[in-house]
């Protein structure tokens, strides 16, 4: 598989500089060697909060819920960065937490799901990963269990690249609201970009409810992607919490 980095896109979860190493899933370049693969990012290794996390043993919280802003249709530019496919957005909106407004930078995909919830993979998990003014990082993780189809990722995967090359990508319209269930109950924890350089900046929420898309949707990208996510890490002296809505 092309492990070319695409230094013009965002990395899957970070806003991280350009990287000339190449990092991957499995083998010498799997997630147990990450930190060996740059003094940068040691991190992985040796940080206390680390992403993804297994969801479960939840506090219920009565912590004011993410306000998703999201623009209703939005232009969108579908990239291969041989780690996922992600849609870089502009102008898309973004989300307010605890009175922080974070602007929505792109979304890509992992298959299976990164995150479990109860020890449970879904098949598939999107992560919208929001930014704010100071560099913060907010990434909001929707579950995709098999199911109905999702309208919303027709228009994503008709303009997937043909493969991981340097190409400045394809446009789309992106209807982002559609990725949303209607019940927004959510876990929330602090954690970290989960692919190098594992950077601990980014207040996670990850919605408690799925959505479905069709398998074929699924097989589409996994196909393309397949086992495309970071085992979880140990919780160590953090907290996950849930809301009711
Ligand atoms: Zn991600």
């Amino acid at each position: 598989m092309n492990r070319i980095w695409l230094p013009l896109a965002l990395a899957a979860c970070a806003a991280a500089p350009a990287q000339a190493q190449h990092w991957g899933y499995d083998g010498h370049e799997g997630p147990e060697n990450w930190r060996e693969m740059s003094e940068d990012w040691a991190v992985c290794a040796t940080g206390q909060q680390q992403s993804p996390v297994n969801l479960t043993d939840a506090l219920e919280a009565d912590f004011a819920a993410a306000a998703i802003d999201w623009a209703d249709e939005t232009a969108g530019v579908v990239v291969d960065n041989g780690h996922t496919v992600q849609v870089n957005v502009e102008n898309a909106g973004g989300v307010t937490i605890g009175g922080t407004f974070y602007r929505l930078l792109q979304f890509h995909f992992h298959a299976a799901s990164e995150h479990t919830i109860n020890g449970r993979h879904a098949p598939m998990e999107v992560h919208f990963v929001h930014q704010s003014e100071a560099g913060d990082l907010a990434v909001i993780g929707v579950m995709v269990e098999r199911g109905d189809s999702l309208a919303a990722l027709d228009s994503v995967w008709a303009a997937m690249p043909a493969d991981s090359d340097a190409s400045p990508g394809i446009a789309a319209r992106v209807h982002l609201n559609d990725f949303l269930p209607t019940d927004q109950a959510a876990f929330r924890y602090q954690g970290s970009l989960t692919t190098p350089p594992c950077s601990e900046i980014v207040s996670w929420t990850v919605l408690t409810h799925p959505v479905t898309a069709t398998p074929e949707q699924i097989d589409s990208f996994e196909m393309r992607h397949p086992d495309s996510f970071r085992p979880v890490q140990p919780l160590n002296r953090r907290y996950v919490l849930v809301s009711d809505e």
